[in-house]
Formats: C-alpha cells, sequence, structure tokens
C-alpha cells in the first residue's frame, strides 16, 4: 500500500510504501528541537497538538521515493549538531526528519501524509510518547510505550540496513553518504 507525502503548494511529492508494515513505528515525539521544528518553518498549527507533540510514522529509508519537485527539497539542523529535517521550501511545508545512512529510517511528518484519515488505519495507534517531559499544556502525556517503541526503532534501523533498503535513500547519496542538498543551520 502507498501513502502520499506532498506539500501544501502540491510542487513536491513523494511515495511512501507502507510494506513491510512491521517495519513502521506510529509515534508522538514533544521533544524541544521537533517542536522547534514546524515553528522554525511557520507551520506550528498544522503540525503540533496542543501539547506540542508532533505525530510521526517513521519508515525504512527506501520506503520513501520522491516523485516530483527534488529541487524544491530543503534541510535544516536547528543546532549545529543536530538532527537533519527535511522541509519542501517552495512552502515552506515540513516533511520529516531522517539522521542519515548509519541510520537508515525516515521519520515522516502526519501533515504532510495523505490520505490523512487512512494514517492510524494504516499504522495503527499511536504506541510510543518520546520525549513526554518536554511536553506543554494541559493533561501532558505519559510517556507511553518507550520500550517498545526504541525497539521497533532498531528493528527499522536493523532490517534497513540488512537487506540493502537503506542505500536507497531518497535524502542521502548512497556515493558520499551525505545529504543531497547541504543542510542551513537554523539562526
Ligand atoms: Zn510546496
Ligand atoms: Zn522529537
Amino acid at each position: 500500500m502507498t501513502l502520499a507525502i506532498s506539500c501544501e503548494c502540491g510542487k513536491f511529492k513523494a511515495d511512501l510504501d507502507t510494506e513491510p508494515l512491521r517495519y513502521t513505528n506510529h509515534l508522538r515525539c514533544y521533544c524541544k528541537d521537533c517542536q522547534r521544528f514546524p515553528h522554525y518553518l511557520g507551520k506550528s498549527d498544522q503540525v503540533l497538538d496542543d501539547n506540542g507533540g508532533t505525530e510521526i510514522v517513521q519508515v525504512m529509508a527506501g520506503n520513501v521515493r520522491i516523485v516530483e519537485g527534488k529541487e524544491h527539497l530543503a534541510c535544516v539542523r536547528l543546532t549545529e549538531k543536530g538532527l537533519p529535517r527535511w522541509y519542501a521550501s517552495c512552502c515552506n511545508t515540513p516533511i520529516g526528519n531522517a539522521p542519515g545512512l548509519s541510520m537508515p529510517f525516515i521519520g515522516v511528518i502526519h501533515s504532510c501524509l495523505t490520505p490523512s484519515n487512512e494514517i492510524e488505519s494504516t499504522f495503527g495507534p499511536v504506541r510510543l510518547e518520546s520525549f513526554a517531559g518536554s511536553a506543554i499544556g494541559e493533561n501532558r502525556p505519559t510517556g507511553r510505550g518507550l520500550i517498545g517503541g526504541i525497539l521497533k526503532m532498531i528493528q527499522i534501523i536493523l532490517v534497513s540496513k540488512v537487506s540493502g533498503h537503506g542505500k536507497r535513500h531518497p535524502f542521502f547519496s548512497a556515493e558520499t553518504g551525505r545529504p543531497i542538498v547541504k543542510p542551513e543551520i537554523a539562526g
């Protein structure tokens, strides 16, 4: 099954192949960096929930394929050593985070996935709340599913590496291991 990744203006398009489904991880991250990313792009309303959480689907990097608008792909690190975070520069749509070929997964942000009503039916409910200590607002999350979520993430990375899937990373060059666009460092 395939879900579509697209930016708001429609110039950037990618496919997310959801098979095999067991190597995916549906989570909500409350870390400060994930909160800052949509603010940086002026898209916090579209991305963050009331607790500052970002709903994310982690998948093997090779399961994402850019279809159109590669020239609009942009990358930012929110701190000098921060995780490379990816977005479509045509309309500042956040796409997700992807650390690199050594950890070949992509955490795709819910707001660029369509159809949005198929996220839960495809990946199941959110099972991991990470960095819940950084959550904001009332009725904060408890941080459930940590062990299971981390195990899933390790599984995604290992399977991705062993199968060679991770080499087909849409955001990193298989030859050089570098991001295909130079990350800007947010000031
Ligand atoms: Zn766009
Ligand atoms: Zn985070």
